[in-house]
């Protein structure tokens, strides 16, 4: 594995000397990425940016961009996409606040660590005391968006979810709210919708039906979760689709499918991450995907969806020291630091090897803060919703915008 074998931690005299860090590694304030002259920190974006040489419009070259391993041909897909999501975005990343607050989950999805057949895993839920302590300790953090997560736990109803919105909007009238919380049936996202959501995170994860049938057990339904998507569209949410990039039975025209998906969808966040093995999975024993397709699949989705908020995600931090950074050099432009209790943090254990597990909230606020920095973007901690973003106006059947 080499996740996190040549991590180490910082000490008092490494801080003197400039070098930022959390419980997860520690990085040269002016990084390091010998030989990689384009993504040396502080480096004006795309000055010289090569071009790109492909239409990535068309399925041939999405195709060709998805496998090649050339590194110009790479270097300029990540310079178009640097220059795409700079002139919407300037050099700002966003931050979301993350809140998992309950590691349950009633599906069996093969990858997952969470997943119900997982019986070694030990399960927590925060109370709704818990769940505002972490969306003030955020706001005093200055956090301005709160994204809640869990997996799919009936303990949560559809009553208990607006319940919770409700005392967290009443709290935070402003904030946006982000909820990523799986399938719930039309009514339950207009009522989320209606108690003060504004966003929906639900990725695909593929958008193949026959590799989708390889990753989930028979009663999950890809139709199923695609139709959520459009469902959450249409009633107002800004929708973050996604997926893995380097699943067990994943093919190069898979990740064309997903691609297409999202050209049709036209979410307004896309999630795109490595898959991670985690050991008590029936995937346990499946390599990771690739680091480098990885950031290629986000720099064409930036392409195809110039204006998507894109996480540099945790699972990208976790298969690479300067992962995240390397995502947003590749056209991301959102990271979300953890905001749940630090004692339950290692058992929303989605994969292995998971970083940002041992630190406070402010700890993990502040280290994104110096490794965005140094890497000349600038942290923003607005609310940040999709450039060019209007909420509806007019309240549609059922549905009151906000
Ligand atoms: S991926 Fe989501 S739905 Fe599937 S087991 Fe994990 S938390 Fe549950």
């Amino acid at each position: 594995m080499r996740f996190t074998e040549d991590m180490r931690h910082t000490t008092p005299e490494d801080n003197q000397a400039g070098l930022f860090s959390c419980n997860d590694g520690i990085y040269p304030a002016g990084g390091s990425l010998e030989g990689d002259d384009s993504l040396r920190p502080g480096n004006p974006p795309d000055k010289e940016a090569p071009v790109m040489p492909l239409d990535p419009h068309s399925d041939k070259a999405l195709l060709h961009f998805i496998t090649t391993e050339d590194p110009e041909e790479t270097e300029a897909l990540f310079a178009a996409a640097r220059e795409v999501r700079s002139s919407h975005y300037g050099r700002d990343v966003y931050f979301r606040g993350l809140i998992e607050f309950s590691n349950y989950c009633e599906n069996n999805c093969y990858y997952c660590g969470i997943r119900a057949g997982n019986r070694r895993l030990k399960r927590y839920r925060l109370s709704l005391e818990e769940i505002l302590g972490c969306c003030r300790l955020g706001d005093l953090l200055g956090y301005r968006t709160f994204v809640f997560q869990s997996g799919e736990d009936p303990w949560f109803t559809d009553d208990r979810i607006e319940a919770m919105l409700e005392a967290v909007r009443g709290e935070f009238p402003d904030h946006a709210i982000t909820l990523s919380i799986g399938e719930r049936s039309r009514a339950g996202y207009e009522r989320f919708f209606r108690a003060g959501a504004n966003r929906y995170l639900l990725r695909h994860e593929t958008a193949s039906e026959e590799h989708y049938r390889k990753l989930h057990p028979r009663r999950m339904s890809l139709r199923e979760r695609k139709q959520c998507l459009w469902d959450l569209k249409d009633i107002g949410y800004q929708v973050g689709a996604g997926f893995m990039v380097g699943t067990p039975f994943q093919t190069p025209k898979n990740l064309l499918e997903d691609l297409r998906f999202l050209r049709d969808l036209e979410p307004h966040m896309v999630g795109i991450g490595p898959f991670l093995p985690q050991e008590d999975t029936p995937f346990g024993n499946y390599p990771p995907g690739s680091f480098e397709q990885t950031l290629r699949m986000i720099a064409l989705t930036r392409l195809l969806l110039p204006r998507a908020l894109i996480p540099a995600t945790t699972a990208l931090g976790t298969i690479s020291p300067l992962g995240r950074e390397k995502g947003l050099m590749a056209g991301a432009n959102v990271v979300m630091p953890n905001l749940s209790p630090k004692d339950v943090r290692e058992f929303y254990a989605l994969y292995d090897h998971k970083i940002c597990t041992g630190d406070e909230a402010a700890e993990c606020r502040l280290c994104m803060e110096g490794r965005i920095r140094n890497f000349g973007f600038e942290p923003n901690m607005a609310r940040g919703d999709m450039a060019g973003w209007e909420a509806r106006k007019f309240p549609r059947a059922g549905v009151i915008q906000q």
